[in-house]
């Protein structure tokens, strides 16, 4: 085995196979794709997952008597769902699902509500005399 197959450890320094993926002496991985691994912000707020973040605030932003905002987070929820399983580093699955649960429940209070407004409205008048 020659030294050119061998590369120092950029953690600890110690000798290992230059293919490695992983340092077998301090066990420090290292992959190809650096880029993914260097955005340390991408965990907390998915910046790359735009209907992600939008399903959450506008499944926040539901909470308010407002039902359309509530539909919107809970497909745009979806749509972020579904883009963090075709490409898991976008991440924002905890905030799509925000957008869904959130979105889907209060979509639905304010649609029945609405309607339940409109119905006793519409009886209310019809049953007078
Ligand atoms: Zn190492």
């Amino acid at each position: 085995m020659s030294s050119d197959d061998r590369k120092p450890c950029p953690v600890c320094g110690e000798a290992i196979a230059a293919s490695a993926r992983k340092c077998r002496f301090c066990g420090e991985e290292f992959d190809a794709d650096k880029e993914e691994k260097g955005d340390s912000t991408g965990g907390l707020i998915p910046y790359k997952n735009a209907p992600a973040l939008i399903a959450y605030y506008c499944g926040l932003f539901s909470i308010f008597p407002c039902f359309p905002l509530g539909w919107v987070a809970f497909i745009m929820g979806i749509k972020g769902l579904k883009k963090v399983k075709e490409e898991p580093q976008v991440r924002g699955t905890v905030h799509a699902w925000i957008g869904v649960i959130m979105g889907g429940l209060f979509g639905l209070i304010w649609t029945l509500g609405t309607i339940g407004t409109i119905a006793i409205l519409f009886f209310g008048l019809a049953s007078r005399p």
